[in-house]
């Protein structure tokens, strides 16, 4: 059994720069702008503003907090313009911008991101998950993994038996339920149904088609929903998002968001109005095919987006999606590039859920063709080595996949599911919509089917 042991021992944190030190590490950067770089006097003059609002500290407001946003911006602008790894001067001038941002914003300072660093470090792999690194190679009995996988998804997820005659305790499965508020996008991912400028009928739903959304699947018995959106800045705006937020929690909903990356500013407002989690996938994490597969819009900039859950967290978001999207890149090298991901987020976010999710694609827009398939086999394995690699992470599985595979899954190591999804804005109205779909559902199960089905198969449904 010492194999199913967790692995692994504390990722190590540089310290937090102290407030006054991190204004006066931007400031030793002033001669360094002015020799290289091309916009120095915009950015001298935001150190400018920096002075002058951190003269006055009855002056942070939210003018403060817009200073702060633009201070991100500068940093990931940097850091996209930079080498990958940063020089050791690029990431320093980073985490000056990040703590000052911080400290202009009135946050407590936090140790600098990592991020990037942590998720290309392949050293990690052998001293943190050397049996889950052992456990992907195709060699490795499949029949041996899915045993061990079973018994950890045992150990953390199980409740006492509601019923006397029952002595052993349930597995436990939550099912949750997508709402999709807008296909509106202008960025240009190759794969997805509701990229620009693809010719889809395109909705967003008013507050009140959101209300009877709410309402058709609380109906259905939903506690949990994950809002999902596009991104286009005039329309899925932060305001607009929060108002959503807002809308489920008068409701009884525990909300996750599935939406364009936010900055810290936001993710700060969206958990103020009540959000519990994000779910962000990074799609890939190699750097050359990421820009290959996102030709244009803001979700281009590759650090704005890894670093997704690191300002969610630092904003009070208590439960933190990954996945990647299989089918984009060799698996396996995406596989262990996100293990890393969580790693370093669990020891730097410890009191954070992690839940970790492997959407595969099937279907994608006409001209796309998937590079890397993944076997049904290879999807049972990858989430096997999840399990074994983070025990007590959420596994969540999607309807893209179809009865027969998530049947199989949900017996070995799932721990949420979606069920009666609809991809598509304004779908689970009475008399359906015409808006396009962003990929299409296989399991067709309604909710009460998928209910009875795990309750049969001796599941304690959440
Ligand atoms: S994957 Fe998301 S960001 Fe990309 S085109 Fe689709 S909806 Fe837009």
């Amino acid at each position: 059994m010492s194999r199913i042991a967790h692995e692994g021992a504390a990722f190590s944190e540089q310290p937090a720069a102290s407030a006054g030190g991190s204004v006066a590490a931007l400031h030793s950067f002033t001669p360094w702008l002015q020799e290289t770089d091309a916009h120095a006097a915009y950015h001298l003059g935001l150190i400018a503003q920096v002075d002058e609002r951190l003269a006055n500290s009855a002056a942070l407001d939210d003018k403060s907090c817009e200073l702060a946003d633009k201070l991100e911006r500068w940093r990931y602008q940097h850091l996209e313009e930079g080498g990958f790894p940063p020089s050791p001067q690029q990431q320093a001038l980073a985490d000056a911008l990040q703590a000052t941002a911080a400290q202009l914003a009135g946050r407590n300072p936090v140790a600098p991101r990592r991020t990037f660093s942590a998720v290309h470090d392949q050293s990690l792999d052998f001293q943190r998950f050397p049996a889950a690194i052992a456990a992907l190679d195709p060699a490795y009995p499949l029949d041996e993994l899915i045993e061990l996988a079973r018994q950890l998804t045992t150990a953390h997820f199980s409740d006492p038996a509601t019923d006397s005659r029952q002595s052993s305790p349930l597995p436990r499965m939550l099912l949750y339920a997508p709402l999709y508020v807008s296909s509106h996008c202008v960025n240009f991912c190759t794969y997805c149904g509701f990229r620009y400028p693809l010719d889809i009928e395109r909705k967003q739903l008013t507050l009140e088609e959101v209300e009877q959304q709410i309402a058709v699947l609380k109906e259905r018995g939903f506690r949990q929903l994950l809002i999902v959106g596009g991104d286009f800045p005039q329309l899925t705006t932060i305001d607009y998002m929060c108002d959503v937020v807002r809308l489920m929690v008068r409701a009884g909903i525990v909300p996750s968001i599935e939406i364009a990356s936010q900055p810290l500013s936001g993710y700060q407002k969206l958990a103020a109005a009540g959000v519990h989690g994000l779910t962000l996938y990074q799609e890939t994490y190699d750097r050359a095919l990421y820009a290959q597969y996102h030709l244009r819009g803001p979700k281009r900039l590759y650090n704005y987006r890894l670093e997704s859950h690191d300002r969610a967290a630092e904003a009070g978001v208590q439960r933190l999606g990954l996945g990647v999207l299989l089918g984009l890149c060799d698996a396996r090298q995406d596989l262990r590039a996100m293990m890393r991901h969580a790693l370093y987020l669990q020891d730097r976010f410890p009191a954070c859920t992690l839940a970790l999710s492997l959407p595969r694609i099937h279907e994608a827009p006409e001209g796309f063709a998937i590079s890397s398939p993944v076997t049904d086999d290879d999807l049972i394995r990858f989430y096997c080595v999840l399990r074994l690699a983070f025990p007590a992470a959420h596994l969540v599985l999607s309807t893209r996949e179809s009865v027969a595979l998530r049947n199989r899954l949900a017996k070995i190591c799932i721990t949420q599911m979606s069920a009666g999804s609809s991809t598509a804005p304004g779908g689970y109205s009475e008399s359906g919509t015409t808006a396009g779909e962003q990929f299409p559902v296989t399991d067709h199960r309604s909710p009460a089917e998928m209910t009875q089905w795990l309750q049969q198969a001796g599941f304690h449904v959440v």
